[in-house]
């Protein structure tokens, strides 16, 4: 079969591998009939995340149709179902599964042992993403292997087009969650750093969750429409000062709840500083680039406010203002998302017709244009906001 195979840094190729096949009883096969690039495939692409190996299939975001079953998973699945791979594989048996905690399952990642000796405890497998959250290959490809297959998937009706459903197994549930996780009152203000497709799915979700306000800080000028076509005030951080910004949009209060849809590969924004307590901001900002939009939304959150993080971070994290979240006696939202916790919901909010995810898609290509489409991705060129493949 083809699949996009990660070569090394900003090195993805479509090659001709072996077929998977049923390793496991609880396994299925699927025919992978699209596939998305998250900007989490950045983080490979840009090597910041260690443990790929050459030869590596990637991707996590991809649905299709069951084309064969392991007799462990044959009470919940047959041939024929239409389903979405959820990028957290999980058990469902053990305590964090129980908890309904998916993405720490203590059971699927098959290499748990070298995981836990870098992080203390591992995270649950994820498909297509390192040897640290189990090694398995990607559904950037015709036909995936889904371990733990009578759990780790999520049936969908015919009749609603791939693009309305794909984004069920990963940026829907983790701008909802990231919403969810800031408890939205009906008199806070969500900020939200980042206007990518996560940025675009926790803005609606902050929305649809009741926020007085909702503002959207990016730089790019189509990502910044977007968000404001789904009800943002947007702040273009090239231009503008988004602290100021922001205290003015808030009676200088700053915002209740802050979302960070951006991770470890944020652009420094700082501008136009012309107070002793701006310069002294702008040394700690620019001391070292990143984590920025961190630093940032602990400098402009509201004392008693939320920072919700799904934006990844890998390994240590330095510059980070501890003393202020301290201080302002701030909360840390953060993880991986558990994502089929919140199928169900999310499922009906579709099937409602309160929103439609495939608002996000901007590219539509065949697999074998995958490494190209990584670049336009990369780099935002065409005002490329979200790549759907298919296989
Ligand atoms: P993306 O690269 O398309 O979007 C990131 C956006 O952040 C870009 O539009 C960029 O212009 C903007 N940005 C950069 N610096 C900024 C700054 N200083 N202030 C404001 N905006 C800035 O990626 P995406 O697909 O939207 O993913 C966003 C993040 O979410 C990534 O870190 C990704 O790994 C993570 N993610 C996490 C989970 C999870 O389970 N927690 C799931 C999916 C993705
Ligand atoms: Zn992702």
């Amino acid at each position: 079969m083809r699949a996009l195979v990660w070569h090394g840094k900003e090195d993805i190729r479509c090659d001709e591998v072996t077929d998977p096949e049923i390793e496991d009883p609880r396994d299925a096969i699927i025919r992978v009939t699209s596939c998305a690039i998250c900007g989490s495939d950045l983080h490979l692409y840009h090597n910041f995340i260690p443990a790929m190996m050459p030869g590596d299939i990637v991707g996590h975001e991809m649905m299709g149709e069951v084309v064969e079953v392991g007799s462990g998973a044959a009470g919940s699945l047959k041939k024929g179902d239409r389903i979405v791979v959820p990028f957290t594989i999980f058990c469902g048996e053990c305590i964090q599964c129980q908890r309904g905690n998916y993405s720490v399952c203590q059971r699927s990642n098959r290499k748990k042992e070298f995981a836990d000796k870098v992080y203390g405890h591992s995270t649950a497998g994820l498909f297509g993403y390192s040897h640290l959250t189990g090694g398995y290959p990607g559904g950037q490809a015709e036909y995936l292997r889904v371990p733990f297959a009578d759990k780790t998937h999520i049936k969908v009706p015919d009749g609603i087009p791939d693009e309305t459903l794909l984004f069920l197994g990963d940026i829907f549930p983790t701008g909802w969650q990231a919403a969810v996780q800031c408890d939205i009152q009906p008199t806070d203000t969500v900020a939200v750093w980042g206007c990518g497709p996560v940025g675009q799915m926790a803005i609606r979700s902050a929305i649809l969750l009741g926020a007085k306000q909702v503002i959207a800080i990016d730089r790019l000028p189509e990502r910044l429409s977007m968000a404001e076509a789904g009800g943002a005030i947007p702040i273009n951080f090239a231009e503008e000062s988004v602290i100021e910004r922001l205290n003015d949009l808030t009676n200088g209060q700053g915002p209740e709840k802050c979302i960070d849809a951006v991770g470890t590969e944020s652009h420094v924004s700082f501008k136009h500083p012309d107070t002793i307590v701006d310069r002294v901001m702008q040394m700690n900002m620019l001391s070292s680039d990143r984590p920025h939009v961190l630093r940032e939304m602990i400098y402009v959150c509201q004392p008693g406010g939320i920072l919700s993080i799904p934006g990844v971070y890998g390994g240590i994290v330095n510059q980070f203002p501890f003393g202020l979240v301290m201080n302002k006696g701030l909360t840390i939202r953060t993880g991986q998302t558990h994502v089929n916790r919140w199928t169900d919901e999310l499922l009906r909010m579709i099937e409602d017709k309160l929103i439609d995810p495939s608002f996000v898609v901007t590219h539509t290509a065949d697999l074998a244009d995958g490494p190209d489409l990584y670049r336009i991705f990369r780099d935002k060129q065409d005002s490329c906001i979200k790549v759907v493949l298919k296989p």
